[in-house]
């Protein structure tokens, strides 16, 4: 089939990143803003119903909200780009086939490809870096690359993960009350707004994993909100998921509108807690 009539298979809509706007344009910008937003994705199985990039595509967007809601704060910032590349999947929640499709890096390279592209954009003038996840596993390496070129450079950033503080957000807007974990409802809904024709919920039904037969206080995954980090595989959290946990489809563009708000305002509150 010819170029000429290829099918649209998605759009990118919102306020320029810097991969759209030329370098004189990002100078012209750059006058107004030291400040650059940033998220970390991943290659990654969704199950059915979303893409290997849902993690890339929800950062494409959650980068242009935060952009927004800090703009309604007051603040000038240019949203940089949507990082595809992120640390593996944890293995304890996820496994088999479930893994299927998975493209990562190594904990060690992310963390220089992290501070390899954020010394490019310091080198370019930018000051202030706010940093946001959309694959909770970058979260430690990502950390650890911040306070790195902290140390070494004075760089001067936040690592926002938006996940735990959400917790008590998610039942209030979407249609299940359970923990919609990955590939759930809210992340469908997310999924939806980005490339709406790539997210495929026909049909899709629910799964929850059986209750959990230990629980401890802050037990959990400490990128959900515990306080935990599990590297080991584990009997009675083996992984019998379709791929997602929760009801993906249930998922709707308007929830994913809400889901985004709240996300970009909560770290739009922390970067103008910490950066302004
Ligand atoms: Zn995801």
């Amino acid at each position: 089939m010819s170029i000429r009539e290829w099918e649209t298979l998605y759009e990118v809509k919102g306020p320029k990143g810097l991969l759209e706007m030329t370098s004189a344009g990002l100078k012209e910008a750059m006058k107004e803003s030291d400040t650059v937003i940033l998220s970390f994705g991943a290659i990654e199985n969704h199950g059915v119903p979303l893409p290997l990039g849902t993690d890339y595509f929800q950062a494409n967007t959650l980068i242009r909200c935060v952009h927004e809601a800090l703009l309604e704060m007051g603040h000038k910032t240019i949203p940089g780009f949507a990082v595809p590349f992120g640390t593996d999947t944890n293995h304890f929640e996820r496994q088999g086939d479930n893994l299927f499709g998975n493209v990562c890096l190594s904990e060690r390279t992310f963390i220089d490809m992290a501070e390899d592209l954020i010394l490019s954009l310091h080198n370019s003038g930018f000051q202030r870096f706010i940093l946001c996840l959309n694959h909770s596993e970058n979260q430690a390496a990502l950390n650890v690359a911040a306070k790195d070129l902290a140390n070494r450079f004075g760089i001067r950033s936040v690592v926002a993960d938006w996940v735990a503080p959400h917790n008590d957000f998610w039942p209030k807007v979407l249609k299940n009350a359970e923990h919609q974990g990955h590939g759930g409802e809210d992340e469908a809904a997310c999924t939806r707004v980005a490339v709406p024709r790539l997210v495929h919920l026909d049909g899709v039904e629910g799964y929850y994993p059986p209750e959990d037969p230990k629980p401890v206080h802050m037990g959990g995954l400490y990128y959900y909100g515990g306080s935990v980090g599990v590297f080991t595989p584990v009997k009675a959290y083996e992984d019998h998921s379709p791929g997602y946990t929760g009801d993906p489809g249930d998922a709707t563009v308007e929830e994913g509108i809400l889901c985004y708000e709240a996300y970009a305002k909560w770290i739009a509150q922390v970067a103008d807690k910490y950066l302004f």
